[in-house]
Protein backbone atom coordinates (compact mmCIF):
# COMPACT_ATOMS: atom_id res chain seq x y z
CA UNK A 1 0.00 0.00 0.00
CA UNK A 2 2.64 2.22 -0.84
CA UNK A 3 2.02 4.35 -4.27
CA UNK A 4 3.30 8.05 -5.49
CA UNK A 5 0.94 11.13 -6.45
CA UNK A 6 1.47 11.85 -10.62
CA UNK A 7 1.23 15.58 -11.48
CA UNK A 8 -1.02 16.95 -8.80
CA UNK A 9 -1.33 20.62 -10.55
CA UNK A 10 -3.39 21.25 -7.73
CA UNK A 11 -6.86 19.51 -5.79
CA UNK A 12 -5.06 18.57 -3.16
CA UNK A 13 -7.69 18.26 -0.28
CA UNK A 14 -9.28 15.32 -2.74
CA UNK A 15 -5.92 14.37 -3.51
CA UNK A 16 -5.49 13.57 0.04
CA UNK A 17 -8.51 12.86 1.18
CA UNK A 18 -8.21 9.44 -1.73
CA UNK A 19 -5.10 8.70 0.14
CA UNK A 20 -6.58 8.52 3.36
CA UNK A 21 -9.26 6.88 2.26
CA UNK A 22 -7.11 3.47 0.03
CA UNK A 23 -4.74 3.72 2.63
CA UNK A 24 -2.10 4.21 0.74
CA UNK A 25 1.32 5.32 2.00
CA UNK A 26 2.63 8.53 -0.53
CA UNK A 27 6.18 7.51 -0.70
CA UNK A 28 7.49 10.07 -3.73
CA UNK A 29 5.48 12.52 -6.24
CA UNK A 30 6.40 11.68 -9.69
CA UNK A 31 6.29 14.66 -12.49
CA UNK A 32 5.76 14.15 -16.37
CA UNK A 33 6.19 17.88 -17.13
CA UNK A 34 6.26 21.74 -15.90
CA UNK A 35 3.33 22.92 -16.74
CA UNK A 36 0.71 24.43 -13.97
CA UNK A 37 -1.99 22.15 -14.36
CA UNK A 38 0.77 19.28 -13.42
CA UNK A 39 2.42 20.38 -11.12
CA UNK A 40 1.35 23.95 -9.86
CA UNK A 41 1.09 22.43 -5.91
CA UNK A 42 3.74 19.73 -6.47
CA UNK A 43 6.21 21.71 -4.19
CA UNK A 44 3.59 22.33 -1.51
CA UNK A 45 2.42 18.59 -1.49
CA UNK A 46 5.99 17.46 -0.90
CA UNK A 47 6.58 19.62 2.00
CA UNK A 48 3.61 18.57 3.67
CA UNK A 49 3.90 15.05 2.89
CA UNK A 50 7.95 14.96 3.56
CA UNK A 51 8.29 13.46 0.19
CA UNK A 52 10.68 13.71 -2.86
CA UNK A 53 9.87 15.00 -6.22
CA UNK A 54 11.11 13.38 -9.10
CA UNK A 55 10.86 14.68 -12.82
CA UNK A 56 10.48 15.72 -15.40
CA UNK A 57 13.30 16.02 -17.51
CA UNK A 58 15.82 19.39 -16.93
CA UNK A 59 14.95 21.05 -19.92
CA UNK A 60 11.34 21.93 -18.07
CA UNK A 61 13.25 24.22 -15.33
CA UNK A 62 12.36 27.42 -17.05
CA UNK A 63 7.99 26.32 -16.82
CA UNK A 64 8.63 25.04 -13.13
CA UNK A 65 10.09 28.35 -12.82
CA UNK A 66 7.42 30.68 -13.69
CA UNK A 67 4.91 28.60 -11.68
CA UNK A 68 4.55 31.36 -9.18
CA UNK A 69 3.73 34.09 -12.29
CA UNK A 70 1.51 31.99 -14.10
CA UNK A 71 -0.31 31.06 -11.31
CA UNK A 72 -1.24 34.89 -10.44
CA UNK A 73 -1.96 35.33 -14.39
CA UNK A 74 -4.42 32.07 -14.28
CA UNK A 75 -5.74 32.97 -10.69
CA UNK A 76 -4.73 28.93 -9.78
CA UNK A 77 -2.25 28.13 -7.40
CA UNK A 78 1.39 28.02 -8.26
CA UNK A 79 4.74 27.95 -6.33
CA UNK A 80 8.21 27.09 -7.18
CA UNK A 81 9.93 24.32 -6.03
CA UNK A 82 13.15 22.27 -7.11
CA UNK A 83 12.89 18.78 -8.05
CA UNK A 84 14.78 16.25 -6.04
CA UNK A 85 15.81 14.31 -9.11
CA UNK A 86 15.80 15.51 -12.46
CA UNK A 87 15.19 12.67 -15.17
CA UNK A 88 16.62 11.87 -18.02
CA UNK A 89 15.80 9.05 -20.63
CA UNK A 90 16.78 5.77 -19.84
CA UNK A 91 16.11 6.34 -16.21
CA UNK A 92 13.92 4.20 -13.87
CA UNK A 93 11.82 5.02 -10.83
CA UNK A 94 10.71 2.87 -8.26
CA UNK A 95 7.18 3.15 -6.64
CA UNK A 96 6.98 0.58 -3.94
CA UNK A 97 8.21 -2.41 -5.32
CA UNK A 98 7.57 -1.52 -8.45
CA UNK A 99 9.85 -0.17 -11.52
CA UNK A 100 9.07 1.88 -14.06
CA UNK A 101 10.81 3.45 -17.11
CA UNK A 102 11.24 6.57 -18.07
CA UNK A 103 11.01 7.91 -21.88
CA UNK A 104 11.80 11.51 -22.49
CA UNK A 105 9.14 12.23 -25.06
CA UNK A 106 9.49 16.40 -25.76
CA UNK A 107 7.35 18.67 -28.02
CA UNK A 108 4.59 19.21 -25.63
CA UNK A 109 7.50 20.60 -23.74
CA UNK A 110 11.14 20.26 -24.15
CA UNK A 111 11.27 18.04 -20.68
CA UNK A 112 8.85 15.93 -20.90
CA UNK A 113 8.96 12.49 -19.78
CA UNK A 114 6.56 9.55 -20.02
CA UNK A 115 6.34 6.96 -17.45
CA UNK A 116 6.09 2.93 -18.39
CA UNK A 117 5.63 0.31 -16.23
CA UNK A 118 6.46 -2.74 -18.37
CA UNK A 119 4.74 -5.90 -16.43
CA UNK A 120 1.03 -3.89 -16.48
CA UNK A 121 1.55 -3.05 -20.09
CA UNK A 122 0.92 0.93 -18.52
CA UNK A 123 1.83 4.09 -19.54
CA UNK A 124 1.55 7.20 -18.06
CA UNK A 125 2.06 9.62 -20.74
CA UNK A 126 0.82 13.03 -19.30
CA UNK A 127 0.43 15.35 -21.84
CA UNK A 128 1.86 13.85 -24.45
CA UNK A 129 -0.81 11.94 -26.44
CA UNK A 130 -4.73 11.82 -25.50
CA UNK A 131 -7.38 9.76 -26.88
CA UNK A 132 -7.67 11.49 -30.00
CA UNK A 133 -5.72 13.84 -29.92
CA UNK A 134 -2.34 14.90 -29.09
CA UNK A 135 -0.47 17.62 -26.70
CA UNK A 136 -0.14 21.25 -27.54
CA UNK A 137 2.28 22.27 -29.46
CA UNK A 138 1.96 25.93 -29.45
CA UNK A 139 4.09 26.74 -26.20
CA UNK A 140 6.92 27.83 -25.90
CA UNK A 141 10.16 25.39 -26.60
CA UNK A 142 7.23 23.20 -28.38
CA UNK A 143 7.76 21.56 -31.43
CA UNK A 144 5.49 20.00 -33.47
CA UNK A 145 7.99 17.33 -35.00
CA UNK A 146 9.49 16.35 -31.49
CA UNK A 147 6.21 15.54 -30.17
CA UNK A 148 5.18 12.96 -33.48
CA UNK A 149 8.95 11.87 -32.98
CA UNK A 150 8.51 10.72 -29.74
CA UNK A 151 5.13 9.57 -29.76
CA UNK A 152 6.32 6.98 -32.59
CA UNK A 153 9.98 6.45 -31.65
CA UNK A 154 9.48 5.82 -27.96
CA UNK A 155 5.64 5.45 -27.40
CA UNK A 156 4.41 3.07 -30.07
CA UNK A 157 7.64 0.44 -29.74
CA UNK A 158 6.36 -0.23 -26.25
CA UNK A 159 3.38 -2.36 -27.75
CA UNK A 160 0.09 -2.22 -29.24
CA UNK A 161 -1.71 -3.36 -26.21
CA UNK A 162 -0.34 -0.83 -24.03
CA UNK A 163 -2.87 0.55 -22.27
CA UNK A 164 -1.92 4.51 -21.26
CA UNK A 165 -3.60 6.96 -18.71
CA UNK A 166 -3.52 11.03 -20.38
CA UNK A 167 -3.11 13.78 -18.51
CA UNK A 168 -6.29 14.66 -19.76
CA UNK A 169 -9.71 12.83 -20.73
CA UNK A 170 -9.96 9.24 -21.26
CA UNK A 171 -7.59 6.32 -20.81
CA UNK A 172 -7.08 4.50 -24.58
CA UNK A 173 -4.51 2.45 -25.81
CA UNK A 174 -1.86 2.76 -28.20
CA UNK A 175 -3.15 0.14 -31.07
CA UNK A 176 -6.88 2.40 -30.95
CA UNK A 177 -4.39 5.43 -31.03
CA UNK A 178 -2.32 3.80 -34.03
CA UNK A 179 -5.88 2.97 -35.90
CA UNK A 180 -8.29 6.02 -34.97
CA UNK A 181 -5.85 9.68 -33.90
CA UNK A 182 -6.23 11.96 -36.82
CA UNK A 183 -2.46 13.38 -35.83
CA UNK A 184 -0.55 10.05 -35.09
CA UNK A 185 -2.22 6.63 -36.65
CA UNK A 186 -0.56 4.92 -39.03
CA UNK A 187 -2.50 5.84 -42.07
CA UNK A 188 -2.26 9.73 -41.42
CA UNK A 189 1.15 9.50 -40.74
CA UNK A 190 1.78 7.55 -43.75
CA UNK A 191 -0.38 10.25 -46.09
CA UNK A 192 1.84 13.10 -44.33
ZN1 LIG B 1 0.91 20.44 -20.41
Amino acid sequence: MRGAFVDPGGDLPRLKAAMAQHGVTIEKILLTHGHIDHCGEAGTLAKELGVPIEGPEEADRFWISRLDEDGKNYGIRGAVFEPDRWLVQGDTVTVGELTLDVYHCPGHTPGHVVFHHPASKLALVGDVLFQGSIGRTDFPMGNHQDLIDAIVTRLWPLGDDTAFIPGHGQMSTFAHERRSNPFVADAALASA
